[in-house]
């Protein structure tokens, strides 16, 4: 982790950087911003949806085994009765008693300032703590109050009249939905047992001390699923074989301890089922394909990527074990994903709760069975803070023959276009077959961006800083020889070819592509 001056320069250096390059801006800028929101320009919002299409394609759309959902933002008080949330989605908080009144977020001012992991601690252990230690406000050195709970959910009133019977809540998570339209998914389609029921959608957090740019915000997207399983089934998984050979860094409860100097143990998921660091075999399963995704499909760096078991104390009320996948940010190893067992938590919950039966129903050749399902693995990923990580992945400075040049190198299938057309000049036959270029590639399903403005060189570096991985320009060569020059983002490398093998090429380019 660097220190709190080289941190703030980072951030402050990418926040800048997206705010200039379209990514993202802090929303109502022009008021002074509102403090865990953001906007998203043009070149985020590419970005955003192509990651978010990426997971849809991958976990869902070419999945036999995963349906989707769409529950509302707005949801019934009740399913947070039941799901707990109403009385557990808490973080600690404590006050700032002396001139700024500053709000923070107890555990994280712990683990920040004091460097004592916090997972273990009770609420009153962590204000004893914060005694003994004489922790003060960090932002004016004033004493800090007692701590308290905090509930994260943020709640409005429905209809005209305000009243307790009128407050519903903006939903802090998507899972809630899924278990609370299950009975109506399994009525109304033929899923067969294991499954996953997916949904991807803008979630609320009331998070005390929103920071570190998309990180830590208090509105976000989340993609998650849950998978459901026989409960006397939860280790046959049938796909096991297709990931056992899969690579991972563990880091798990037992690594977790003084005598454990490494970051993690890399082997793979095989080995580590085989030692039983995992549970269940479905969640190391998940976890594996979840790891991949990240690594062979947005292209983030293997070596700062993670999987670290919760504490037992760390555990949320509804999971009995959990893992994340954590990324090594310049604010140290923090969680990227998800993935909880959430056993039959939350099906007997509103099984209990609304009297309507959460049961699955299978017919084998000894009769019907009915049971509540198991929840073996909750994969769940917010996208703004897969936005960051790709990011702070790929976001590089080089110096290029004396020059600085910005360069963000992220996966050709998360740009934001998938190739630039640049007519050398504006010569009306050169234009004529960069348009044609332009079109033909928009025509195959290509994201193009038609560009003509400045030198080649500064067409490129524009580029090069948003993520554009492949640039084609026009020249006057080309009128004579139909050949045009494709420029390679990371590499730099300049090849002419032939215009009519360009979409093959740029397709053989896009699959080659290694970071
Ligand atoms: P924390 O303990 O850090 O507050 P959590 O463990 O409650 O978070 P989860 O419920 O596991 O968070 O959230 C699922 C995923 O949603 C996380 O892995 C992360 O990608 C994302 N996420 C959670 N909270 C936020 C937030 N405030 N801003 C952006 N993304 C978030």
């Amino acid at each position: 982790m660097k220190n709190d001056t080289e941190l703030q320069q980072f951030l402050e250096k990418i926040t800048a950087f997206a705010n200039k390059t379209g990514i993202a801006y802090r929303t109502g800028d022009i008021y002074g911003g509102l403090a865990g929101f953001w906007d998203f320009g043009p070149i985020g919002v590419e970005i955003k949806n192509r990651i978010k299409d990426a997971w849809w394609t991958d976990f869902v759309r070419n999945r036999d085994d995963i349906v989707g959902y769409e529950g509302a933002i707005i949801t019934h008080p009740k399913v947070w009765e039941a799901s707990g949330h109403l009385s557990s989605f808490t973080d600690p908080l404590i006050f700032c008693e002396g001139k700024c009144k500053k709000k923070h977020r107890l555990d994280h001012l712990i683990e920040d300032h004091l460097n004592i992991k916090t997972e273990d601690l009770s609420l009153e252990e962590m204000g004893e703590l914060v005694n003994q230690k004489k922790l003060l406000c960090t932002d004016c050195g004033g004493v800090l109050g007692k701590p308290i709970t905090f509930n994260l959910m943020f709640n409005t009133q429905v209809g005209p009249v305000k009243d307790t019977s009128s407050i519903a809540y903006l939903r802090p998570e998507n899972a809630q939905l899924i278990f609370s339209g299950f009975r109506n998914v399994i009525d109304s389609t033929r899923l067969k047992m294991p499954f996953g029921i997916a949904q991807s959608g803008i979630v609320f957090r009331n998070e005390i001390s929103p920071r570190n740019f998309l990180f830590r915000v208090r509105e976000y997207e989340l993609m998650e699923f849950e998978y459901f399983t026989n409960p006397e089934k939860i280790n046959d998984c049938p796909d096991f074989d297709t990931v056992s050979q899969i690579n991972v860094n563990i880091y798990s409860r037992e690594e977790q301890t003084p005598k454990f100097t490494s970051e993690y143990l890399t082997m793979n998921i095989q080995e580590a089922w085989e030692k039983k660091i995992f549970k269940n075999k479905w969640q190391a399963y998940w976890l594996a394909i979840c790891n991949n995704w990240f690594t062979q499909k947005l292209g983030i760096d293997e070596k700062k990527l993670r999987l670290r078991q919760h504490q037992k104390e760390e555990l949320s009320h509804y999971a009995l074990d959990t893992w994340d996948i954590e990324y090594n940010y310049l604010f140290g190893w923090k969680e990227l994903l998800g993935c909880a067992n959430r056993t039959q938590f939350d099906l007997e919950q509103h099984h209990n709760l609304s009297k309507h039966k959460m049961e699955f129903s299978e017919t084998d050749e000894k009769g019907v069975k009915r049971y509540i399902p198991y929840v073996v693995a909750e994969p769940s990923v917010g996208l703004g803070r897969i936005l960051l990580t790709v990011l702070a992945d790929g976001y590089q400075e080089e110096t290029v023959r004396n020059r600085k040049r910005v360069v963000l190198k992220i996966h050709p299938r998360i740009a934001p276009f998938d190739v630039a057309v640049f007519p050398l000049q504006k010569k009306p036959q050169i234009i004529e077959i960069a348009n044609r270029i332009f079109v033909t590639l928009r025509e195959e399903g290509f994201t193009v961006k038609y560009d003509d403005s400045g030198s080649i060189g500064k067409r490129y570096r524009r580029h090069d800083e948003i993520g554009t991985p492949f640039c084609i320009t026009v020249d006057f060569e080309s009128i004579e020889d139909n050949y045009v020059t494709v420029r390679e983002r990371d590499s730099m490398n300049q090849t002419r070819l032939r215009i009519e093998n360009l979409i093959q090429e740029l397709r053989n380019l896009q699959k080659k592509f290694t970071k």
